[in-house]
C-alpha cells in the first residue's frame, strides 16, 4: 500500500469537485483504497509519496489507431477517402508486425507524457500492439481491426480477423492484466452488412465492446444513407446496436439518429481534431449529451489527429461546441475534464477507470501547479479554468497505472524514450513514398 499526496486532488466525480491537501491511498491490487481530504484520512498505510502539484485520473483516449505514428503528416491535405485509398493504405501495406509494435511503443509513451493512461486503439497485428503496450507499461482497450477494403485481404478474410478475436477472447477471457480485448469493425462503407451483424453477434456473445467508425464523413456513408436513411439506422437494422458499441467520429447524424444512439444506448467516441482536419464536418455535442448519449473525446490516429493529446481534443470540443451553439456555456471546464476522464470510461463500458474513487484502478497523473497559466490556483473554478482552457498536456509530469508508476518527470520508466522515438523515425523513413 503507497500514499499519495498533493495540495489539489481533482477525483472527477460527478460534481467535478476539487479537494485541497488531498490524499489518494493505492492498495497492493493497484487499485484505490481510499481518496479525501488529509483530515480525514486514515492512518498512513506505508510509504508516503507527497507530489507537488494536483492528481487527478489518467485520461481515456476512447479513439486512436496509434500505430499510425509512423505515417503523421502524410497525405495531410486530402479528405478522408481519398487520404485512405491514395495514401494511408498503401503506406499501412508495408507495416510489418515488428513496426507496429515500435510505432505502438513511442505512441504510448506519447499518450503517457498527455497524461492519456488508457486508449481504445483500432489496429492490426494484435499481438504487435499488445506487446508493445505491456512493454510501457499503460493500458489499452484493443478492438483489432476487420476489414474487407483493397489490399486488406493479405491479412486474411474478415471471418478470419473476427475468428482471430474471438479465439482470443475465448482463450483469454476479456480482460488480462492492463489489456481488455473487443472488436473493431472498421466501418458501414468497408464491411458488407452482413460481416457488420455476425461481428455484432460474436462481440454481444462475449460482453465485448465493439468499436466502429459511424458516420464520420459526409460522402463516405452515401450508400448506407441511400439505402437505410443513415449510418446508425443500418447498425440498428443489423442488430449490432444492441450489443455495448462505441461509435467514432458520429459526426453526420441526424434528430432521428441521435435518438437511436440514445435509445440503444450506443456511446460516442468524439473526435474534433480529426473531424476538423479531414474536413469531415463537427459532431452535435451537445445535442447526443442532451440526448443521454455517453460521449468520451478520441484522438483518432495521429496521422489524421495529427497528435494523441487529449487535452486538445477537450480544448476543441469546448471551442467548437461554444460556436456551433451561440452558448458561451455550452461545455464548461468541469464537463470538458469529465469527458477527458470519467465520461470516456463510461463511454467504453468501464466503470473501473477515469476517476479517483475507492475501487477503480489507480491510473494517476500529476500536473504541475507552479505554472503561469494558474492566476489565482486557490480559487476552485479558477483552477479548473486555467487547467482545461489553458494548461493541458505541457503540466503532466508523472503517471501511474495500477499503482506503478510509468512516467517519472516526464520521462517513461520502462522503456528508454530517445530508442523508442529512433525507432519509429527509422520506420517512417522507409515508409516514405518517394
Ligand atoms: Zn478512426
Amino acid at each position: 500500500m503507497i500514499r499519495l499526496t498533493a495540495p489539489v486532488v481533482l477525483p472527477c466525480d460527478p460534481a467535478c469537485s476539487v479537494l485541497r491537501d488531498g490524499v489518494v491511498d493505492v492498495g497492493d491490487d493497484g487499485r484505490i483504497a481510499f481518496v479525501g481530504p488529509a483530515p480525514q484520512a486514515p492512518a498512513a498505510p506505508g510509504p508516503v509519496h507527497a507530489v507537488p502539484g494536483a492528481l487527478l485520473p489518467g485520461l481515456v483516449n476512447t479513439h486512436a489507431h496509434t500505430p499510425m505514428l509512423a505515417l503523421r503528416g502524410a497525405g495531410g491535405d486530402l479528405p478522408l477517402l481519398r487520404w485512405l485509398h491514395e495514401v494511408m493504405w498503401p503506406m499501412e501495406a508495408r507495416l510489418t508486425g515488428a513496426d507496429v509494435r515500435d510505432a505502438m511503443a513511442a505512441g504510448a509513451v506519447e499518450q503517457l507524457r498527455a497524461g492519456t493512461t488508457t486508449s481504445v486503439e483500432m489496429y492490426f497485428h494484435t499481438q504487435a500492439v499488445l506487446d508493445a503496450v505491456v512493454a510501457v507499461g499503460s493500458r489499452v482497450l484493443l478492438t483489432p481491426g476487420v476489414i474487407a477494403a483493397p489490399g486488406w485481404d493479405r491479412l486474411g478474410t474478415w471471418e478470419q480477423m473476427r475468428d482471430d478475436i474471438s479465439a482470443r477472447i475465448d482463450a483469454d477471457g476479456l480482460t488480462t492484466g492492463r489489456v481488455e480485448l473487443g472488436y473493431g469493425p472498421h466501418s458501414a462503407y468497408t464491411l458488407p452488412p452482413e460481416a457488420l451483424a455476425s461481428i455484432g453477434e460474436h462481440a454481444r456473445a462475449r460482453g465485448a465492446l465493439l468499436h466502429v467508425h459511424v458516420a464520420e464523413a459526409a460522402d463516405e456513408d452515401a450508400v448506407a444513407r441511400a439505402s437505410h436513411g443513415s449510418v446508425p439506422a443500418l447498425l440498428d437494422e443489423l442488430g449490432v446496436l444492441d450489443g455495448r458499441v462505441l461509435a467514432a467520429h458520429a459526426v453526420q447524424l441526424s434528430d432521428d439518429d441521435v435518438a437511436l444512439l440514445a435509445a440503444r444506448g450506443t456511446a460516442v467516441a468524439h473526435c474534433p481534431g480529426s473531424n476538423a482536419k479531414l474536413a469531415a464536418g463537427i459532431a452535435r455535442v451537445t445535442a447526443l449529451r442532451r440526448a443521454g448519449v455517453r460521449v468520451g473525446l478520441g484522438t483518432d490516429g495521429p496521422a489524421s489527429g495529427d497528435d494523441l493529446d487529449v487535452w486538445a481534443q477537450a480544448r476543441l470540443a469546448g471551442l467548437l461546441a461554444r460556436v456551433t451553439s451561440g452558448d458561451a456555456a455550452a461545455l464548461t471546464a468541469a464537463e470538458l475534464l469529465l469527458m477527458a476522464t470519467r465520461d470516456g470510461a463510461a463511454a467504453i463500458g468501464r466503470a473501473d477507470l477515469g476517476a479517483l474513487e475507492p475501487g477503480r484502478w489507480a491510473d494517476l497523473v500529476h500536473v504541475d501547479l507552479d505554472d503561469p497559466v494558474f492566476t489565482d490556483p486557490g480559487d476552485d473554478a479558477q483552477l479548473l479554468s486555467n487547467l482545461v482552457w489553458a494548461g493541458g498536456a505541457r503540466l503532466v509530469r508523472d503517471v501511474w497505472v495500477a499503482g506503478e508508476q510509468v512516467l517519472a518527470g516526464g520521462e517513461p520508466t520502462r522503456v528508454d524514450r530517445a530508442t523508442t522515438t529512433a525507432a519509429v523515425r527509422a520506420l517512417a523513413a522507409r515508409l516514405r513514398i518517394p
